[in-house]
Formats: structure tokens, C-alpha cells, sequence
């Protein structure tokens, strides 16, 4: 397996398709995952937990539950992401790495990396600390079909609803049927036969998150960048879709 990891590489780990993709892309250096007390933190910490029995280079869960309470209807937790970076330089690692495979979030972006970094090199000068997501440029099918389905299918949890398994209805279980789909993967949930090209596009956005106009309307300037991989991704969904065995 090619090692690009760094000697003190550490991958923050959610336990979601992005973030194990990653972690294995890097040859399995340490990763920490932070239970910040979510709906679906069960399901996550308990494969973390089994993880971390075959990879003793993995943290101890770290007890974050207290910025859960933060979480917004759209599952985003304002400052996760900094707030963790910030901690896994604390914990000793100065090569911090977040998966964001073609993702909106601001705390996501190549500015909060580039920011993040400079802030961590002026608060304690000498270490060369570097926050960075190696494959943004990625899409969440081009992860998946780079990594061992066994490791996906044995600890990845998407699923926005915690529940065991998971419930294949919410955005979260919709963007994994999709991204699975891409990557040539039987999905991780059922699939119903028969879907037209809008109802499968639709399973992004799960049972109850609206419609696509109020989803345009809520896309983020930065987001737009992304539009053209994830349509790439969704016609390569499509096209499998089709060809499945009914
Ligand atoms: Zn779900």
C-alpha cells in the first residue's frame, strides 16, 4: 500500500465513507475520533471502538459532547472542525488531515486549512504545523472505489438517523446509495427498483429536507465549484443504477 502519511499524521476520523477512505489512502497512520454526542454517535463510537482493536495507532475517543448541542438542522456543527483541529495539534501531531471530498462547508475549505495552519505556526512557533485535506478534489465515489469494500462495509456509519442498521432514507444514506453507485459498489442500504433519474437525485437530500429549488437556494457560493464533479457523479449513479439486476 502507498504511504504518502507523514510521521505525525494524525486523520480525524467520523467513521463516515470520506474520512476512513482517507485514512486508508494514507497507509492507516493515527487517527482520533471526537464524539461530539450527535443522534447518531452510537452506531459511530462502536465501530471507532472495534476499529481501534485492530489499529492500536488510534486514539482514545475523545469526549467533545458538550459543542454537540451546537448541531443545526442541516447536522453541521459550527466550529467542529476547528475545534478538533485545534485539539488533535494539542494531542502532539503537527500534520492534522480532514477528509472534504467536494464539500460546502466553510470549515471545510481551503481557506479554514490555509488559516488553521498559520494560526497553529503563530500560537506555538518552531513546529511545522500543517492542516490539510488531501483529497478535496476527490468525489465521495472516487474514495469508495479506492478503498477495500471489507473496511467500509466492516466500520464506515453514514447515517444521519443512528439507527442500527442504518435507515437508508436520510441525506446521509442517500449521498452513500449514490456515491456506492458511482464507484461500481453495491449500496451500503436497500434500494428500490424503479426510481426515474429525479428520484434517485432526490435521495441526496433524504425524506425531508426540501425541495431542490430551496436546495438551490440554500447552496453556498463555494459550493458551486463542486457542481460539476457531484453531476459527473450522479450520471455515473444513474447509468449503474440502470443496469442493475431487477
Ligand atoms: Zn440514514
Amino acid at each position: 500500500m502507498p504511504s504518502t502519511a507523514r510521521p505525525n499524521t494524525i486523520v480525524l476520523l467520523s467513521m463516515g465513507y470520506d474520512s476512513l477512505s482517507t485514512w486508508h489512502q494514507l497507509g492507516r497512520p493515527a487517527a482520533v475520533y471526537f464524539d461530539v454526542g450527535s443522534q447518531y454517535t452510537d452506531p459511530e463510537v462502536d465501530r471507532y471502538h472495534r476499529l481501534r482493536t485492530a489499529f492500536p495507532q488510534l486514539l482514545p475517543v475523545q469526549d467533545m459532547r458538550w459543542l454537540g448541542r451546537q448541531e443545526r438542522h442541516d447536522r453541521w456543527v459550527p466550529l467542529r472542525n476547528l475545534v478538533m483541529t485545534v485539539a488533535a495539534a494539542a494531542l502532539g501531531y503537527d500534520d492534522i488531515v480532514m477528509s472534504a471530498p467536494s464539500d460546502w462547508a466553510p470549515d471545510k475549505r481551503l481557506t479554514f486549512t490555509f488559516a488553521t495552519s498559520l494560526t497553529l505556526r503563530i500560537a506555538q512557533p518552531g513546529v511545522g504545523y500543517r492542516v490539510r485535506r488531501p483529497f478535496s478534489h476527490w468525489t465521495k465515489a472516487k474514495l469508495i472505489a479506492a478503498t477495500p469494500p471489507k473496511l467500509l462495509e466492516e466500520y464506515a456509519y453514514s447515517c444521519y438517523e443512528g439507527t442500527e442498521p442504518p435507515c437508508g432514507r436520510c441525506a446521509a444514506c442517500g449521498r452513500a446509495i449514490i456515491a456506492h453507485l458511482a464507484a461500481g459498489r453495491e449500496p451500503p442500504t436497500e434500494l428500490r427498483p424503479g426510481l426515474s433519474f429525479g428520484e434517485l437525485m432526490d435521495l441526496r437530500r433524504g425524506r425531508t429536507n426540501g425541495s431542490r429549488l430551496a436546495e438551490a437556494s440554500r447552496m453556498r457560493p463555494g459550493e458551486l465549484v463542486y457542481v460539476p464533479l457531484r453531476g459527473w457523479e450522479l450520471l455515473r449513479a444513474w447509468d449503474a443504477y440502470r443496469r442493475r439486476p431487477v
